[in-house]
């Protein structure tokens, strides 16, 4: 079955956590995924600190989970494994303050590709560079392992300076529940740029420029905002629940035949596939990446205002009024 995929995917048999039983993880930040990692690796036996800063609102969340909590720096140096799970904006910097921490023989993990894959960070050649990554957000990754269920990942090797960082990885994936559902072994450029590309073309950007612009053609056309609303944003979930089951056919085989040719037919109408590939190139050029970097440094002016403007959008307005009124939201969570 594994033969038909390009990429590998391991799963519990094929890993060994005793190949991390000795060793200490640092786990730096305690957000989504810090928390996640850190309770999973410490409910499979490993050894794991918490890197946070003083004065970090999490200190008593991880402190009240029996987790042994200290600053970044303290807990690089302790760690065999220093897992990045601070936000991607501010790993440069917690890295330059955690650099000195790394012996020969660590290992650097991230659970994202992008600081090392645009050059943002630039380990020295001694320690083994690898990348763990659920795929999926934290809470998830916790829920599942409580219930002895897994959650899909990815492992990736950058620099594999001891020979042993594939092992090491696996076991990593094993812990925190991930080779319980499969782990697909990638690149940092695949994943960094599937991920970037998929946020940006359909996930994320994609899909909430498709539902506003649906919803705008029918509120400018006159037909209500509540109507629209429904029609464009409320029933996509439905939708996309079907896909996420049985693929596009589950979809096509449950909705009306009507809409199911009226999809087939007209959807394409709506995709700009050269937008897309732009979108790509943008990625793998480093255009984006240069771009975001620099809108960082400058504290996020065009962020603060697409932000706003989202915020601002009638759909928001419309949408709050609606939950209220009718009782789905919570039920579904
Ligand atoms: P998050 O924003 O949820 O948590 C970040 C943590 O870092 C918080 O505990 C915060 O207090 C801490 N922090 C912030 N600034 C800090 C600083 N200067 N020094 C020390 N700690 C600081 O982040 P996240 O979503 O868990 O993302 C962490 C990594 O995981 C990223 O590389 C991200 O790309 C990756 N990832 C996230 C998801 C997801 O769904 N959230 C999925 C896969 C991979
Ligand atoms: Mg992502």
């Amino acid at each position: 079955m594994t033969d038909e995929f390009t990429n590998e995917i391991y799963y519990d048999d094929d890993a060994d956590v005793s190949h991390i039983e000795d060793k200490t993880v640092a786990v730096l930040g305690y957000g989504s995924q810090g928390h996640a990692h850190a309770l999973n690796l410490q409910d499979s036996g490993v050894d794991v600190v918490v890197g946070l800063r003083e004065g970090s609102s999490s200190r008593e969340a991880a402190s009240e989970e029996g987790l042994e909590v200290t600053n970044p720096v303290d807990a690089a140096s302790r760690g065999d494994i220093v897992k990045m799970l601070v936000p991607d904006t501010v790993q440069p910097t917690v890295y330059e303050q955690i650099r000195d921490e790394l012996d020969a023989g660590d290992t650097l993990q991230f659970a994202h590709g992008f600081n090392i894959h645009y050059g943002q960070i630039e380990p020295p050649e001694d320690v083994d560079v690898t990348m763990v990554a659920p795929k999926s957000p934290g809470h998830l990754v916790r829920r599942n392992y409580e219930k002895g269920e897994g959650t899909p990942g990815l492992l990736a090797i950058y620099q594999d300076a001891t020979g042993e960082a594939k092992e090491e990885g696996l076991a990593y994936a094993k812990a925190i529940g991930c080779t319980r559902a499969g782990t697909i072994q990638t690149t940092f450029r695949e994943e960094t740029e599937t991920d970037l590309f998929g946020e940006q073309a359909v996930l994320c950007g994609g899909v909430t420029d498709l539902v506003k612009a649906g919803f705008e053609t029918l509120v400018d056309a006159g037909y209500s905002p509540e109507m629209a609303y429904f029609e464009c944003l409320n029933e996509l979930k439905l939708i996309v629940d079907l896909m996420y089951e049985g693929g596009h056919m589950e979809m096509w085989n449950s909705v009306s035949d009507t809409a199911e040719y009226g999809g087939l037919t007209r959807g394409e109408e709506v995709i700009d596939r050269e937008g897309m590939e732009e979108i790509l190139e943008g990625v793998q050029n480093g255009e984006f990446a240069r771009e975001w970097i620099s809108e960082n440094q400058a504290h996020r002016p065009a962020y603060k205002q697409y932000r706003q403007a989202e915020q601002d959008h009638q759909i928001e307005e419309v949408g709050a009024r609606l939950r209220d009124l009718f009782a789905w939201g919570e039920e579904q969570e």
